[in-house]
């Protein structure tokens, strides 16, 4: 056996951590930049715990809420000018993935003297600001993981970095904070949970280790299907959520993802969709083409979301997210050459070639 572990990240979870590990926060200086986006920090009530705990501590704190879906280099650069001007030495990120993502790509920006773009072209030098992650979505796990995926216009596409300066110090997971997340907001996230536990398992990275989290976060998974079809998302399903994520993101910073996320950062580059609709589109192809290689994973997977087969499996996810772009032949073409320079492609259970990047595409968006 040979495997690495580091996965540094403190974590609180439950109803109410943030007030009860109020004395967390302390141990960071006194001026801190609060990183979220424009409206899930308000909505989710996370900033008003967050900034009644800075002000019970005397902590002074800025606000930088410009942080769009899918956070652009520009965006990240405008955040780390605010973080060097009032030369704070906290980073609290609240909200989706794309502000605890803005969150690391503004820590690493605001102690490395580099542009913006080279934080996906140059490793990371000089650790990084720390960083407190407050999640807001139950979907990405990037409050555990290493990992920032940016937009990147000089790249025509997402683009992600990662560094060990980039995990969050601490984490506080909290339902109550993704009760006031809009019904399909929930479901696209929980699918883009599903597919880090589903591409970590059947990863050629997978290790023992991160197979006890896929399969522990699949089991948690599992208890919402239900819940999901009737739209019926109750405490206990908002925790079970949650917890699926977090498994998720522990499992892909063992892993990585595979080709599911290479293919999906095109439809929501060029056709707007959301991270977990555009990964979900594919997870039935994605299924079918490493059936051969990792069989036996793959019932494992359906037998613990009780589905009789891939196809079963992929009416219930399509049915629950929405439709699939036009797409013409030509963009499949250029989709599949920039899925094919993420590094994500390499970790696939069968290996891959553009052609059959090319194939996926066209089942999943020509027929
Ligand atoms: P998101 O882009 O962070 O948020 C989606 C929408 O949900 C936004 O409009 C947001 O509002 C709203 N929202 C968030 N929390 C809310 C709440 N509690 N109540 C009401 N509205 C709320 O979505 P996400 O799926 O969590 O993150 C997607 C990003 O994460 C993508 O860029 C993806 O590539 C990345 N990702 C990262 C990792 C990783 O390991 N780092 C893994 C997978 C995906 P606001 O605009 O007001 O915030
Ligand atoms: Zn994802």
């Amino acid at each position: 056996m040979k495997f690495t572990l580091y996965m540094p990240t403190k974590v609180f979870y439950g109803k109410g951590c943030v007030k009860e590990q109020a004395k967390e926060f302390k141990s960071f200086g006194n001026k801190v930049l609060i990183v979220t986006g424009k409206s899930s920090g308000e909505k989710s009530g996370a900033l008003k715990d967050v900034k009644d705990v800075l002000t019970s501590l005397s902590i002074n704190y800025w606000i930088f809420d410009k942080v769009e879906n899918n956070p652009s280099l520009e965006t990240v650069f405008k955040g780390s000018l605010l973080a060097r001007e009032n030369s704070v030495t906290l980073i609290i990120a609240i909200g989706g993935g794309s502000p605890l993502d803005a969150a690391k790509a503004i820590a690493a920006l605001s102690t490395n003297n580099i542009e913006p773009v080279e934080l996906l072209t140059t490793s990371i030098k000089i650790p990084s600001l720390p960083i407190i992650a407050i999640p807001t979505t139950a979907g990405t796990g990037s409050e555990v993981t290493p990992y920032s995926i940016l937009t990147a216009k000089q790249f025509r596409t997402k683009k992600n970095f990662y560094s060990p300066y980039s995990f969050p110090t601490i984490t506080f997971l909290d339902y109550q904070y993704t009760c006031s997340l809009p019904n399909q907001v929930t479901i696209d996230t929980a699918f883009d949970a599903f597919s880090h536990l589903l591409e970590s398992y059947l990863s050629i990275k997978s290790t023992p280790q991160s197979n006890i989290y896929a399969i522990e976060g699949l089991k948690a998974f599992s208890k919402c299907l239900f819940a999901i079809s009737n739209k019926n998302f109750t405490n206990e399903i908002r925790d079970q959520l949650l917890y699926a994520s977090y498994m998720g993101g522990l499992a892909i910073t063992l892993t990585g993802t595979t080709i599911i996320h290479a293919m999906g950062y095109s439809l929501t580059y060029y056709k707007e969709l959301s991270h977990g609709h555009a990964n979900t589109l594919f997870i039935g192809e994605y299924l079918r083409f490493n059936k051969q290689t990792v069989e036996e994973k793959i019932n494992k997977v359906l037998t613990i979301l009780k589905f009789y087969s891939i196809t079963e499996l992929e009416t219930y996810l399509l049915k629950h997210v929405g439709e699939k772009p036009d797409t013409s032949q030509e963009e499949i073409n250029k989709f599949a050459t920039l899925a094919m320079t993420q590094g994500s492609v390499k970790n696939n259970p069968t290996s891959v070639k553009e052609s059959d990047i090319i194939k996926i595409y066209q089942k999943v968006l020509l027929r």
